[in-house]
């Protein structure tokens, strides 16, 4: 057996965070990037540019590896099928991307399993949005079943007097996704990874804290979750990536709602390695980026307890300070314990930049880890002077 080669679709940082882990492993990683200057292109030694939306660009991308794999889940279902039909190694494959590209297919399969989604319903008019909202109640959260991400293509209506503006997006997609406003205690995400073989293995569950609808802070295990909810919420991301073939890293977005659903709904489904993951990189034995490459190439995978008590990952997003190299020495002076994670990218208002990862042995440490990560990270954004 020669070592094999995974091709990632997509050139983020996530494609850039496999890197590491594909050169440990001593298997090759070749990115499909976007342009010539993508996060993952400094970290990957093979990158040809092309668009994932053509078809043609993603076959000669093919050719030469053993098994694709993704940065994102903007790749049509439709050359998916097309490559598998060509004999192309698709992991996940199409049918079980599917949930996570489009938000009503995720609803809908959520329900044939009886796992607790909040109340919704696919609404092709602001009629039918009108009627949703006078039969469970207003607020309502209408979403784009596509395409949407850190929180774009997510919209709040008030009342049947906000329901008109709707118009707009309704002219752009329909059916839309209309759902109940949830009222959490707060989100919870559970990582799991899945091969092609079965085998299945889980992370303990996280507390993410959203920010502008971006992932802003992530602690693990989550602080004072009740037992039987962290139980119920692994049964049920391991239960949905084995019902639906997942495989790679999934990672299941829930709302905390003692006394409704399971003590949990579950928002939304990514099938890749996931923001709310990163800790792992410092804070678990194995990274969901090594797992990814272990499950996508049906290997056995890897343990997935914490390296100590307790984890915290910050991001950084662009801010105040354009030259992050400047703001290093600060940065990594002010906690000597922190990990700091650049994606190469130049800043941008808003733009996920990077991410912090403290570890502690001690549980009791949590609130410790959460002031120091962002320490770090505040000082990355917004200058040494801060
Ligand atoms: P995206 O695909 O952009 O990540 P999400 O569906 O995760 O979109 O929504 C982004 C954020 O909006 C969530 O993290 C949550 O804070 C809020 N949100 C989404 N759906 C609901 C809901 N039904 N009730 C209350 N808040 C919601």
């Amino acid at each position: 057996m020669t070592f094999p080669v995974v091709g990632v679709i997509g050139g983020g940082q996530l494609a850039r965070m496999m890197a590491p882990e594909a050169v440990e492993l001593g298997i090759e990683l070749r990115v499909l990037a976007e342009g010539p200057e993508v996060s993952a292109v400094a970290a990957v030694k093979t990158t040809p540019v092309g668009d994932y939306r053509d078809l043609d660009a993603l076959r000669e991308f093919a050719r030469d590896v053993d098994v694709l794999t993704f940065d994102h889940e903007h790749v049509p279902t439709e050359h998916l099928r097309a490559l598998i039909a060509e004999g192309v190694n698709v992991q996940p494959g199409p049918d079980a991307l599917v949930h996570a590209q489009d938000k009503l297919v995720m609803r809908t399969a959520v329900d044939r399993l009886g796992l607790p989604n909040p109340e919704w319903a696919s609404v092709g008019s602001v009629e039918d949005l009108l009627d949703f909202g006078s039969r469970i109640g207003w607020p309502v959260v209408l979403k784009t079943p596509r395409g949407g991400y850190d929180g774009k293509g997510v919209r709040i209506v008030d009342g049947p007097e906000d329901a008109a503006a709707c118009a707009d997006w309704f002219a752009s997609m329909s059916p839309l996704l209309a759902e109940a406003k949830v009222n959490f205690t707060r989100e919870l995400s559970v990582l799991v990874a899945r091969t092609p073989g079965g085998e299945e293995r889980v992370w303990p569950v996280a507390h993410t804290i959203q920010v502008d609808g971006v992932c802003d802070e992530v602690i693990v295990p989550a602080p004072s979750l009740d037992p039987a909810v962290a139980q119920a919420a692994e049964a049920a991301a391991l239960r949905i990536a084995a019902e639906l073939g997942v495989t790679g890293v999934m990672a299941a977005e829930l709302f905390e709602t003692p006394g409704q659903g399971e003590g949990f709904l579950i928002n939304e489904l990514a099938m890749r390695p996931h923001n709310t993951g990163h800790w792992t990189q410092d804070g678990s034995v194995t990274s969901q980026f090594e797992q990814h490459l272990r499950a996508v190439l049906d290997l056995p995978l890897g343990a997935t307890g914490v390296l100590g008590g307790v984890a915290v990952m910050r991001n950084f997003l662009g801010g105040a300070n354009q030259d992050i190299y400047s703001a290093m020495p600060a940065a990594l002076a002010a906690v000597p314990g922190a990990k700091v994670h650049n994606y190469g990218k130049s800043v941008r208002p808003g733009r996920k930049i990077g991410h912090v990862n403290v570890v502690s042995q001690n549980a009791a440490d949590a609130e410790l880890l959460r002031e120091q990560a962002g320490r770090v990270a505040s000082i990355l954004r917004d200058g040494a002077t801060s």
